[in-house]
């Protein structure tokens, strides 16, 4: 499989997994948008939120759940965005469903119609 976090999962790409389980792992985003900025991944390589069994979606909420447990570890403790980029104008870039996590420092939500 062709897909960068199935490699980084695979260990194939080296990557500090900050956090894994049986059902996703969390590394550090290589090109960081924000102070602290994350990246939750499925380990099951599916690219849309459409294509989830329900497995997948089951998995994916306790996955979500998981996050403020996490927040001591990730440093979340003053707030965080959840962000799932999906399709073309989105930008989204990698075809493996994720979840970025940004956070340590106030998040400005422009408008982005401007
Ligand atoms: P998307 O644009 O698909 O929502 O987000 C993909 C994210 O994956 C981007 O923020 C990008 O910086 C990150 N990324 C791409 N390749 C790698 C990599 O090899 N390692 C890590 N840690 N992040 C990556
Ligand atoms: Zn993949």
């Amino acid at each position: 499989m062709d897909c960068v976090f199935c490699k980084i999962m695979n260990g194939e790409i080296p990557s500090e997994k900050l956090y894994e389980n049986d059902e996703m792992f969390i590394i550090r985003d290589i090109d960081p948008k924000a102070a602290k900025h994350y990246l939750m991944i499925p380990k099951r390589h599916y690219k849309y939120l459409s294509e989830m069994t329900i497995d997948d979606s089951a998995a994916l909420a306790r996955s979500l759940g998981k996050i403020p447990e996490l927040s001591e570890k990730l440093g979340l403790q003053n707030g965080y965005r959840l962000v799932i980029n999906q399709g073309d104008d989105a930008g989204q870039t990698v075809p493996h469903l994720h979840v970025h996590i940004l956070a340590g420092q106030p998040l400005d939500f422009p408008d982005l119609r401007k």
